[in-house]
């Protein structure tokens, strides 16, 4: 079990033993609680799952249900509180939501059969990040439990386990625990208890969504972990998953300590974990947290999932799988050129033909969770319903996949893929021709396997439809021979049948009727004949539940047999409805193929928003980019607040970022230097998604770029510096474009958008940067935003004209224009209130001179040349950014 420091929700501590005689049963709860001091322990009792002590508290608060008192009288009551078993999934999906792991214990015996107490164990442990069951499951992805673990050298490690899936992956890289979350969507993180304290509590802080418990830091031992591993997958040595290397040590701990968590919470060997994937760290892109969060991938910058994010708006996947690759592929989109080639093409072959397109994804349509029904079947957790859903999946998945690679599209690179994946349909035709046609969701006898397929099961049907047959007979008979019409044979599962004759008739009751039971109207009675009808269909019935559980069972492991080839089955089905779900978007938004290459040109010729214009009520300005590593470096751009800076610069990371993934892009034509990575930082000021959010972090993210950025990077950079006052965040700005750009840097292809507009002349001592402007239109003192993107740079801020639009009043309005006038034409610094215009015993025109003359004598001839200069200044036709730059020139001189 976890110990949890500190946990966010209740604790669950076992409770201390309350008295000294304890009852049978509570002596029983006691003992299995104490085996599962970190979970709360649910303990079947009848139709209930009860909870006890301290666990009963927590489940009334969490769940809303009512806490009651056993023994109330006694000098020690037991706080007791229950959730009917139907409802169970309902109650576990609140627990866990809760963040808590919850203890299934089950009565294992049939307390009509036991002696004394019944059996009782846990059949199941389940945490926040391990539940399989699909009532318990948000969506198709999203179920993650993650290992982090961070070595001395700025490295980590990490594994990450979809135990609703089976899917196992571990990596090892410089990443953080959120990049990580943001990635993966992880809902359970466990890393070492030894963790450093104030790392573990921001991390718990900063990832609400997210269940933190710190583990045996021995788990992680990187000896112990790989025996961990060694051990679960039978292997001498961990070559076969690309793990011997010394790099790879960390990779191995988080993978080793996570499996480990879960044989803790799992009791025995987890059935699902086949295989472990190794993230190579050369053939991805690498997102981290702040980009995948500005980009708006996966949730809006209010923290919401659904519409507005990316993974949304590209969604055309029709099956769970397809869905998890999307996601996996926009939080880790490919490096590969040949493997972006590759897909490139399949989608442009997909695109061009319609009818195959729309074929393929009619018969992937049938095709539900293959991953997560085979993982619930070969751990003997899956109803007839849902095993005749996987034989149902297992057979479109086969019909998809035939379409794929049919007459004509032997060339396409799709038909390659499925060409070697392994035929389920001998196994899908076995689960539907034995299973019935419309099972019941748990094993109901004669109801789960159809009719034809033993001739033991087909007998006892038989004589148990018969023996019902012969009791309807027999209703019939005995009302003629009694003369009672209201005589009728019912059932109950204490007395078994019986007649049942109402109270005004008994007096008809023949001899031979025993009488059983007394009602309010009416009595009940048995016969002889009764009895050994009744023993017929009981033996009958449990003869069809035996045989139908052997014949479910053969099925099962069928299946179980089936699971690396069933999953090998479903990466193809994935790949196959992403790349044609990737066609289909690509025709509906009149998307381009683009052309990925290993130069370092950023080539876009009419590019869009994929989600602004999805979601735009008018038209979407398309606007081209155009940068490479050498005459266009770095671009920055400058224009009025709502000109379209952001969505600019964000449609050029996404761009880059979805022809990676594999997708076309919303552009008129694309060039694509493949990125290594993507890094986008917002300004304090403009990031809505941390509204607390600190300059400190503004400034701590942007140094992590500037240590990790590499040529290949792509660096979007949105109003950083903004977090603090003018002349810090002035002049750090400007300090990290010429870092961005200096020489004997990596120089990353960056885009700048900044209000900073004294930016702008370092174009001219900085070769490769390239200034840009979002085009406006002044009209009647208004302004228009045109959203188009131009060479140069704007030369107003544009800010009294947006505070305008948005209705501030008149006379600040005027106030404001005065002032900025000011402000563009002084040394700002200089300006105090008393001196400003407008205020009592301040006159510009008249105190300026007569404070340059007192001084004059003190001044050498150069400073006597620049103070002409300053008087010469036109200061009505300068702009602010002139003036800047007039100022830093004179400046210089002195
Ligand atoms: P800025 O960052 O310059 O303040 P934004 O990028 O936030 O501006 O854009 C402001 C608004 O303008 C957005 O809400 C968006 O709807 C609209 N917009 C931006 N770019 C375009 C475009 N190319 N075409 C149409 N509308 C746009
Ligand atoms: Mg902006």
């Amino acid at each position: 079990m976890t110990d949890r420091a500190e946990p966010t929700p209740p604790s669950t501590k076992p409770a201390a033993k309350p008295s000294a005689k304890l009852t049978p049963m509570l002596a029983q709860y006691l003992d299995i609680k104490a085996a599962h001091p970190g979970a709360l322990l649910l303990f079947r009792m009848g139709d209930f799952f009860e909870t006890f002590f301290d666990d009963a508290k927590i489940l009334a608060e969490v769940c809303n249900v009512t806490l009651t008192t056993r023994d109330r009288n006694s000098d020690h009551p037991v706080p007791l509180a229950g959730v009917p078993h139907h409802a169970l999934d309902v109650y576990l999906s609140r627990l866990l939501a809760a963040g808590l792991t919850v203890a299934i214990c089950e009565q294992t015996e049939d307390p009509a059969q036991a002696k004394g107490l019944v059996k009782r164990e846990v059949v199941e442990v389940i945490s926040p990040g391990t539940a399989t069951a699909p009532e318990l499951l948000p969506g198709p992805g999203g179920m993650v439990c993650l290992a982090y673990h961070r070595g001395a050298a700025g490295e980590a490690g990490w594994a990450t386990l979809d135990a609703s899936t089976g899917e196992f992956r571990c990596g090892q890289e410089d990443v953080t625990l959120p990049s990580l979350c943001e990635r993966c969507a992880a809902r359970e993180v466990i890393v070492a208890e030894t963790v450093d304290a104030e790392a573990f509590r921001r991390w718990r802080s900063g990832l609400p969504e997210t269940v933190l418990s710190a583990v045996s830091a021995a788990w992680f031992h990187p000896a112990l972990a790989a025996d961990t591993l060694r051990d679960h997958f039978g292997v001498r040595d961990l070559d076969a998953f690309g793990l011997a290397d010394e790099r790879t040590s960390l990779a191995v701990s988080a993978a080793g300590a996570l499996l480990r968590y879960l044989t803790s919470l799992n009791l025995k060997r987890p059935v699902q974990v086949v295989t472990l994937q190794f993230a190579a760290r050369g053939d991805r892109m690498l997102l981290d947290e702040e980009t995948l969060r500005n980009l708006e991938v996966f949730r809006t910058l209010r923290g919401e999932r659904g519409e507005g994010t990316l993974v949304h708006h590209l969604d055309r996947t029709v099956t769970p799988a397809g869905r998890r690759l999307l996601e996996r592929r926009l939080a880790e989109p490919l490096t590969d050129l040949e493997a972006l080639a590759e897909w490139h093409r399949g989608v442009a072959g997909a695109l061009d033909d319609r009818n195959w397109r729309e074929e393929v994804r009619r018969l992937l349509h049938g095709v539900g969770d293959l991953d997560r029904g085979v993982v619930r079947a070969a751990a003997g957790r899956i109803g007839p319903a849902a095993l005749r859903q996987l034989g149902a999946s297992l057979r479109a998945a086969g019909e998809a996949l035939a379409a794929v690679r049919g007459e004509g599209h032997a060339a396409h690179p799709a038909a390659a893929w499925v060409r070697r994946t392994p035929d389920q349909a001998p196994l899908a035709a076995l689960l539907l021709d034995t299973l019935a046609e419309q099972p019941p969701a748990t094993m109901r006898p004669g109801e789960v396997v159809r009719p034809g397929v033993s001739a033991d099961l087909d007998a006892a049907a038989a004589v148990a439809s018969d023996t019902r047959g012969f009791l309807a007979a027999l209703q019939a008979r005995e009302r003629e021979r009694t003369g009672i019409s209201t005589l009728k044979i019912g059932y109950n599962r204490v007395f078994g049948y019986y007649y049942e004759i109402s109270n005004r008739h008994l007096d008809k009751v023949p001899p031979e009727f025993t009488q059983k039971q007394t009602l309010v109207n009416a009595a009940r009675f048995r016969t002889d004949e009764l009895s050994a009808a009744e023993q017929t269909i009981l033996d009958a019935e449990e003869r069809m539940g035996r045989l139908e559980g052997e014949i479910f069972a053969s099925l099962l492991a069928g299946v179980s047999a089936a699971l690396e080839p069933i999953r090998e089955l479903s990466a193809r089905v994935a790949e196959v409805d992403l790349l044609f779900a990737f066609a289909e978007l690509a025709e509906r938004q009149q998307y381009v193929r683009p052309v990925c290459d290993d130069s370092l040109v950023l080539d876009i010729v009419d590019g869009r928003h994929p989600v602004v214009e999805q979601l735009l009520d008018g038209e979407f300005i398309p606007n081209d980019a155009l940068l490479d590593g050498d005459v266009r470096q770095v671009l920055l751009l400058t224009g009025p607040n709502m000109g379209g800076k952001s969505t600019y610069l964000r449609q050029v990371a996404l761009l880059v970022l979805m022809a990676q993934a594999g997708s076309f892009v919303p552009a008129a034509r694309a060039r694509i230097g493949i990125a290594d990575r993507i890094f986008t930082r917002v300004g304090a000021g403009d990031n809505v998604a941390r509204g607390q959010s600190t300059f400190y972090a503004e400034m701590s993210e942007t140094a992590r770029i500037l240590h990790q950025m590499s040529r290949r990077s792509l660096v979007v950079l949105d109003e950083v510096g903004r977090g603090t006052s003018t002349y810090d965040g002035l002049s750090l700005a400007w300090a990290i474009t010429e870092f961005l750009h200096h020489d004997d840097g990596p120089r990353p292809r960056t885009i700048f958008a900044t209000h900073y507009h004294e930016l702008t002349g370092l174009e001219r001592t900085l070769p490769r940067l390239v200034n840009l402007r979002l085009e406006v239109r002044e009209w009647q003192g208004s302004i228009i935003f045109l959203h188009a993107v131009k060479p140069g740079c704007s030369d107003k801020s544009y800010g009294i004209h947006v505070a305008r639009l948005a209705g501030v009043p008149e006379p600040v309005l005027r106030r404001a224009e005065e002032l900025l006038a000011l402000f563009s034409s002084e040394d700002a610094r200089a300006l105090t209130p008393e001196r400003l215009p407008g205020t009592p015993g301040f006159s510009l025109a008249a105190d300026r001179p007569a404070a340059a003359s007192r001084q004059l004598s003190l001044f050498s001839d150069g400073e006597r040349d620049a103070l002409d200069a300053l008087r010469d200044l036109d200061l009505e036709g300068i702009s602010p950014m002139d003036a800047f730059l007039w100022l830093a020139r004179i400046k210089k001189q002195l």
